[in-house]
């Protein structure tokens, strides 16, 4: 049987069980463990995979509901050539996803990324259950499967045709709609493969900030950013120091750099503020953390004369680069300031910035610039 159709045989598989126990996983019920995991059994024993193999000796070792999924996680960070992950995950912001399954194809890194040392694993994402079909699920963090702290070293996928999907479905007729025409000018008349490529710098270069740049890196601090405020701080800071750092001088012999610079100001500046909101169960607006990245980018970035907003469209300034560095600056100081000082005082300092970047309203009512409204109304986008 051709690879492929045997891949989807499997996923097929997975996506019963995911509608037949998922439910009864997540309310910890003991017959939908043992369920799941008698039909695991025999998928197992008709497809020789170490991941599931793992997979079914975590929920096996399950004792009253404490799902930790430690081997799984093991097996999917040291698989060689499995290209298949499979887990119970729990992801706060993607309800959508639970028990899920993926193959994948892995992406070649080109020589001069990867001097910048990372865990980032950028793949195109192939046969997959349902839970991936979410239009924000883009990435598997280690945090993202139930039971299981981020550890330094744990690889996290990036979904890079997703990524690339959405620059084409979204970031594109932002562009098109509401940017002058001198501005963004490398991302004007690019292939869908052009996207694909700039995202595999980005995503990787992001992740190199998260893991290895700054006062507060990443998994080391996570639980102090993990409030959606300060997440949104923290994507903002990666995507600064990723521009600035294809800006300098000394990294123009990565090829394309002013289109990568341009690909990651439109993701961040433009995208996310438009398509990052969903309404809540209270049918109350509720914004991402990246959603809320945006909204700092643009609210600093306009205070700063970064940008400028002229006949209903975006002027990126000529001086970008000097306010980026200004931006970057000032959350670095911020963070080494929170570095110095004791826990209590930590989260008050991170908080009172981002909220000087949200204007001084309560965190309820965070300050979104009112074009955000009018690109969505330009490109049909709903919420
Ligand atoms: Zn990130």
């Amino acid at each position: 049987m051709e690879k492929n159709i045997e891949n989807q045989k499997i996923i097929n598989k997975f996506n019963t069980l995911k509608s037949k126990y998922e439910y009864g996983i997540r309310l910890k019920d003991e017959k939908s463990y043992q369920s799941l995991m008698n039909e695991l059994i025999l998928l197992e024993s008709s497809f020789n995979n170490k991941i599931i193999k793992n997979f079914l000796i975590d929920i096996k070792t399950t004792k009253e509901g404490t799902l930790t999924l430690k081997k799984t996680i093991e097996s999917i960070n040291n698989s060689n050539n499995e290209n298949f992950i499979t887990s119970i995950f729990n992801i706060p912001y993607e309800p959508t996803m639970g028990i899920d399954a993926c193959f994948y194809e892995l992406i070649n890194i080109e020589p001069a990324l990867k001097k910048y040392k990372t865990n980032a694993v950028p793949i195109l994402l192939k046969e997959k259950t349902k839970g991936f079909d979410a239009p924000h699920m883009v990435a598997i963090f280690p945090e993202n499967h139930e039971g299981i702290i981020a550890s330094k070293g744990d690889k996290i996928f990036y979904l890079v045709n997703k990524f690339a999907i959405r620059h084409l479905n979204t970031t594109q007729k932002i562009i098109q709609s509401c940017v002058d025409t001198n501005s963004l000018k490398r991302l004007r008349n690019i292939t869908y493969q052009d996207m694909e490529d700039a995202v595999v710098y980005w995503v990787y270069l992001h992740e190199h900030h998260h893991q290895n740049v700054g006062n507060l890196p990443i998994p080391e601090y996570l639980n102090l950013k993990s409030s959606k405020l300060l997440a949104g701080l923290e994507e903002l800071r990666v995507d600064i120091g990723s521009m600035l750092l294809l800006y300098e001088g000394h990294n123009k012999f990565i090829k394309n750099n002013i289109f990568l610079f341009e690909f990651i100001l439109s993701e961040r500046l433009l995208r996310y503020g438009v398509d990052g909101l969903k309404y809540n169960r209270n049918n109350k607006i509720a914004p991402s953390y990246d959603a809320l990245s945006s909204y700092m980018f643009f609210n600093l970035l306009e205070k700063k004369d970064g940008i400028k907003i002229k006949n209903n469209k975006i002027i990126i300034n000529e001086k970008i680069i000097y306010t980026l560095k200004e931006i970057y600056k000032e959350i670095n100081e911020t963070e080494l300031k929170i570095k110095k000082s004791n826990t209590e005082d930590r989260k008050k300092i991170m908080l009172e910035f981002a909220k000087k970047c949200l204007g001084d309203e309560k965190p309820e009512s965070y300050i979104s610039h009112p074009f955000y409204n009018k690109i969505r109304e330009k490109i049909n986008h709903q919420i």
